[in-house]
């Protein structure tokens, strides 16, 4: 028996399905999951002591790999001098003017605890704003696990959705509509069945959690122009995007500035950190200056906010963004070439350090598309890989991550792999 094994056999007993995220539970894949002892660079080593290349990177904050020296020193440093206080500290100040920088749509900014908490004090906000309640959201992306969040679409999806979740209130369910992602004309109707009620349509500008896909020409600029005309407020969910895809977050590249930005991941750097921001005239209704309520006990935590900080202006003085795009274009021609030579139907998709294969024919540019990817194909393609020391996440439904500690002779292993893996389906 393996100590991976022994661990998951006690860790059911104790912990719901043996995680504590139900990704972790390779339920997508079938088998068991295996447990983490460390992780340095690229690398990650399992309690058995077998040694992968890591592409899920903590599901996205660790941009600059695992245990960086730098964002190590920092926390240990911040840890000497006290773990958590209740009281305003000054990295909370560098880290409000750092993001109020990179994203210039952000004018004020409020650190939280995950990426749940900032979409859904998003949401509470825009609809205090608004003095509106539904919000629209689109099939496939996925903003934490807050009550109106946990939404799908169903029959009448242009005027309230269905829960995705049991134990999400139908009161709540019926007031978020949920759309397929890239139908701009699918928003325009919504909000005319909707006149005058709809307080924001919270979206990830770039969706990296049914795999990856993009935004069709305009979708996004159609949403801001929707949202203006019809006093919506337009919420970024960039938890994954911000700080990875370029300086400013997919708002940088697609160059549409929402109203409001949930942020995380990137900026924790692998502590548990949130935020959001936006427009000062927005943010101003928080407590204590507004009326809407928002707090939290190890918010601006000195930890958190040392690792967060310590990562971001490292990937500033690296130029990481210039290095990812590199690192990742490399692995996009191995991945296309083998795809290729192995005459399979497979669509990748990348952008920056992100990417994701689906075994599907494609273009695939909505969750129906992504649906439509071959899951026998990738539980083989995910076990092929991780048994030659290549880790991707254990779906189909996520997004891979490059980290600036991938070196080129890694991308290029990987690239051999998936070119083995691929050969044999
Ligand atoms: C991970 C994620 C969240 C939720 O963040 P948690 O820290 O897990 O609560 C929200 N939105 C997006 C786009 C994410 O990828």
């Amino acid at each position: 028996m393996t100590k991976s094994s022994e661990l998951f056999a006690r860790a059911q007993k104790r912990i719901p399905g043996g995680v504590n995220s139900p990704v972790r539970a390779f339920r997508n894949v079938g088998g068991e999951p295996w447990f983490v002892a460390r992780g340095e660079g690229a690398r990650i080593w399992d309690v058995d002591g077998n040694e992968y290349v890591d592409y899920v990177g903590s599901w996205g904050p660790a941009i600059l790999g695992h245990a960086p020296k730098v964002m190590v020193d920092a926390v240990r440093d911040a840890a000497t001098r006290g773990l958590s206080f209740g009281i305003s500290n000054p990295l909370e100040v560098e880290m409000a003017e750092l993001i109020c920088e990179w994203v210039p749509s952000i004018e004020k900014v409020r650190m939280v605890n995950s990426g749940t908490e900032a979409t859904m004090s998003c949401v509470r906000l825009a609809r205090a704003f608004t003095g509106r309640d539904k919000i629209i959201k689109f099939d496939g992306c996925y903003h934490g696990h807050a009550d109106p969040l946990l939404v799908k679409s169903g029959s009448g999806a242009l005027t309230h959705g269905h829960a995705s979740s049991a134990g999400v209130p139908r009161a709540f369910a019926d007031l978020t509509i949920s759309l397929p992602f890239n139908n701009a004309e699918l928003v325009k109707k919504a909000f005319q069945e909707n006149k005058n009620q709809i307080a924001a349509v919270i979206v990830e500008a770039i969706p990296a959690n049914a795999g990856l896909y993009f935004p069709r020409d305009n979708f996004l600029s159609a949403l801001r122009e929707e949202c203006t005309r019809n006093g919506a407020l337009l919420i970024f969910d960039e938890v994954i995007t911000g700080f990875r895809v370029a300086r400013g977050g997919a708002q940088e590249i697609y160059g549409v500035m929402p109203d409001l930005t949930a942020l995380g991941k990137i900026i924790g750097g692998g502590l548990p950190v949130g935020a959001f921001g936006g427009r000062a005239e927005i943010m101003d209704q928080l407590s204590p200056d507004g009326s809407v309520y928002q707090a939290g006990t190890l918010s601006g935590n000195p930890l958190a906010l040392a690792a967060g900080l310590t990562q971001l202006r490292e990937l500033e003085r690296i130029n990481g963004w210039k290095l990812l795009e590199h690192l990742g274009l490399h692995l996009e021609e191995l991945a296309r070439a083998a795809i290729k030579d192995a005459k399979l139907d497979v669509t990748f998709h990348r952008l920056g350090s992100l990417f994701c294969l689906f075994f599907a024919a494609g273009p695939i540019h909505d969750l129906a598309g992504a649906q439509t990817s071959d899951l026998k194909m990738f539980t083989k393609f995910f076990w092929g890989c991780l048994k030659r020391g290549v880790y991707f996440a254990p779906s189909q439904f996520e997004t891979g991550f490059i980290s600036t500690s991938h070196t080129p002779g890694d991308i290029q292993r990987t690239g051999t792999v998936v070119r083995d893996v691929l050969a044999e389906l």
